[in-house]
């Protein structure tokens, strides 16, 4: 059976990855099922355990770890954030198509363990409309407007070393160029 394809979805912190995300998995046609990552951030409202991250203590991360058990992790705004191997070698020796979204420091580890992985970079517009999102978002909270804008800066910079780069001012748009290479990789992995 031919291996499924791991597309790495990651961009800019803040700029809307998870509006294309939800796009991308509603699309059938692209085989995808999406990695659940496990996190020590606590679970938001409407969020569910096991489905949109799998919520660990510090002490379970560490454990993760320790193990060699994630392709890779990073801290984020003061939380841990991790993609289990697991999980994703079992889709992919099914056949599955998977999608993973994380970060941008996430993408070079999940690279260099799945050479054959196809990474996007959302970008926004603008800094400064990138800028206004997050505003928008954290409202009051000064502290995690600064820290996400620092970030958003960081993660533009390495936006260039990217290959695919697809801009959410159009989440339809940034869909159909994402969906294009991918089926484009699956046609040419049936016919290998
Ligand atoms: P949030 O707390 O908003 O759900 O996620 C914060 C950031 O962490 C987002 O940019 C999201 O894409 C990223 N993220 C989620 N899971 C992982 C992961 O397993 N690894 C990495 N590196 N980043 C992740």
């Amino acid at each position: 059976m031919k291996k499924g394809i791991v597309v790495i979805l990651s961009g800019a912190s803040s700029v809307g990855k998870g509006a294309i995300r939800e796009k991308l998995m509603a699309d059938k046609e692209m085989n995808l099922f999406y990695s659940i990552s496990e996190t020590t951030r606590p679970k938001k409202e409407g969020e569910v355990d096991g489905v949109d991250y799998y919520f660990v203590d510090h002490k379970q991360f560490a454990e993760s770890v320790k193990n060699k058990e994630l392709l890779e992790y990073t801290e984020f705004n003061g939380y841990y954030y991790g993609t289990p191997k697991a999980q994703v070698d079992f889709l992919i020796n099914k056949g599955k198509n998977v999608l993973i979204e994380v970060e941008a420091q996430g993408v070079g580890p999940i690279k260099l363990n799945i050479p054959d992985s196809i990474a996007f970079f959302v970008m926004p517009t603008s800094f400064e409309e990138l800028e206004k999102q997050i505003h928008e978002i954290y409202k009051d909270d000064s502290a995690s407007i600064e820290r996400r804008l620092n970030k958003a800066k960081m993660d533009m910079e390495i936006a260039p070393l990217f290959k695919n780069i697809v801009y959410n001012d159009d989440p339809d748009k940034a869909v159909a160029e994402i969906k294009k290479i991918v089926m484009t990789e699956m046609e040419k992995r049936e016919n290998a």
